[in-house]
This record gives structure tokens, C-alpha cells and sequence, in this order.
């Protein structure tokens, strides 16, 4: 029987890539979406066309209500989770602090904190063996801005990321007695819509020349990345993060 994944925001970007590279390894795929239904269910039509298993669930991953509406859904629509990727994440515009609101700050925290919070804790209610579970493994997609920190540009987001970070190594220590192991992929710049919501859709090619390796990265790279911590090869690997970010 094939394994459960479920990947937040998987309609575009990184999280389509994973949704579509986990299919072709075998896993029923649970793909949220927060408003684009229609990107969400054509990343679900290319994965049924190549054979494989996939729903659009949708849900605003930083309301708790939505959040158990959508675990309910994934619960009936294909069964118990074995693997999460916390892949839905907001960047908002380029601005200095001194220009920030706290609103933003909440904004942000919401989506890529509380977000991750809350369809982490939802997984481990479903793997953890104390609950009857068969264990599982989660997938925390954080940024290189968590080390970086993003000055003048989004300290905010940098923040959320370095909180995921947190929340990674002290969730793998709580559930790795459970069977759950918890891991990180910090993309570095990445080829994708984001940046486009911080105001500068060149802003990759901007980069090149800061990235170690001189350019910037592709979905699927980041998605190699997290399949790998789902393997039996990363059977050992909790708490560990794997920097998808050209050397930087
Ligand atoms: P993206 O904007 O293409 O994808 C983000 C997805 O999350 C979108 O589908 C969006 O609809 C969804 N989303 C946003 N808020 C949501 C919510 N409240 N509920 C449900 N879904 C929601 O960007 P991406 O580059 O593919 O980003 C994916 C992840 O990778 C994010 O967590 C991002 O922070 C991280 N990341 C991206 C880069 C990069 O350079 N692109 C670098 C480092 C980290």
C-alpha cells in the first residue's frame, strides 16, 4: 500500500515540485492550497495522468479550524499521513525595519510559524506510536535567511524561518521516541513566484553573484532535498537540516 503525504501550499513553486517528485516515488499525495484551487488540481491531473494518487485539499494553513477541516478530509479521502512537508511560507515586500509594521510581523509569523505548528502537531497526533500510529517523518521547508537573516530586506521572514528552525530540532528530540523523525531543507534562492511577492521578480538573477555556485536554484533540486530526509537512507537523520542553497 502506498504511503501518505500530505504537502502544504503544494499548488506552484517548491511544494508542486515535491508533490509531483513524491507521486513518482510512490506516495498518495495530499495537496493543499490556500486559494488557487485550479493550480492545485492541475498539480493533482498531471500526477493521476502519470499513474499515480493525489486530492487538492483546500485550507489557510494559519487557521487551526482549517486546518483540522483539511486533516479530516486527508484522513477520509486517503488515510493516515506518513510523511508532511511544511512547505507553505509568505515573503511580503522588501522594506527595512524601520518601515515594518508589527501587523506584517504577525502576518508572517502566522503563515510560516503557527502554520507549521499546527499541521506539525496534527501529523504527530496520526504517526506517533503513543497515540497507535506506525510513526512517519515531517519536513520542515525553512530558508537560508534563517542563518542570513535578510537585512534590508525581510527580517521578518527571516525570523519565521529561524523559529521553524527551533521548532524542528526541539519537535525531532520530543517525537523521535515516537518514531517520528523531523528534519529541515533550507533553500537558498530559488527559481520561483515568491519573489515576486517581495516586490522584485528579478531578484534571483540580482543574486547570482553572491551564490557560491553562480546561480539560482530549481524546484527540483529543493525537492530531491526533501525527498531524500523521507528515505530509508535518512533513517538515522532527525533534527538535521540539509542547506539547498548554492554554497551559501
Ligand atoms: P511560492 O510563493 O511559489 O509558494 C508558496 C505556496 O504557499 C503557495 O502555493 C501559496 O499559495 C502557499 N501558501 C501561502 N500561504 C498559505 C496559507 N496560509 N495556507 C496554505 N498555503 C499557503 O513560493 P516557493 O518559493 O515555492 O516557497 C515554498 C517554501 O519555500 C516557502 O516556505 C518559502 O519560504 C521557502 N523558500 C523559498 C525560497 C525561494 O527562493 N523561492 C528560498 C527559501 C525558502
Amino acid at each position: 500500500m502506498s504511503k501518505i503525504m500530505l504537502v502544504t501550499g503544494g499548488g506552484r513553486g517548491i511544494g508542486a515540485a515535491v508533490a509531483k517528485l513524491a507521486a513518482r516515488r510512490g506516495y498518495a499525495v495530499g495537496v493543499n492550497y490556500h486559494a488557487n484551487a485550479d493550480a492545485a488540481r492541475a498539480v493533482v491531473a498531471d500526477i493521476v495522468q502519470g499513474g499515480g494518487r493525489a486530492v487538492a485539499l483546500q485550507a489557510d494553513v494559519s487557521q487551526e479550524d482549517q486546518v483540522l477541516r483539511m486533516y479530516g478530509e486527508l484522513d477520509q479521502q486517503l488515510g493516515r499521513i506518513d510523511a508532511l512537508v511544511n512547505n507553505a511560507g509568505i515573503l511580503e515586500r522588501q522594506m527595512r525595519v524601520d518601515q515594518m509594521s508589527a501587523d506584517r510581523l504577525l502576518r508572517v509569523l502566522s503563515t510560516n510559524v503557527i502554520g507549521s505548528f499546527l499541521c506539525a502537531r496534527e501529523a504527530v497526533r496520526r504517526m506517533s506510536t503513543r497515540h497507535g500510529g506506525q510513526g512517519g517523518a515531517i519536513v520542515n521547508v525553512s530558508s537560508a535567511a534563517a542563518r542570513l537573516g535578510s537585512p534590508n530586506e525581510y527580517v521578518d521572514y527571516a525570523a519565521s524561518k529561524g523559529a521553524m528552525d527551533t521548532m524542528t530540532i526541539g519537535l525531532s528530540k520530543e517525537v523521535a521516541p515516537e518514531g517520528i523523525r523531523v528534519n529541515g531543507v533550507r533553500p537558498g534562492t530559488i527559481y520561483t513566484d515568491m519573489h515576486a511577492s517581495g516586490g522584485e521578480p528579478g531578484r534571483v538573477d540580482r543574486l547570482k553573484g553572491a551564490i557560491p555556485l553562480r546561480r539560482g536554484g530549481t524546484v527540483e533540486e529543493v525537492a530531491g532535498a526533501v525527498m531524500w530526509l523521507f528515505s530509508d537512507e535518512a533513517g538515522y537523520t532527525s533534527g538535521s537540516f540539509i542547506e539547498v542553497s548554492g554554497g551559501n
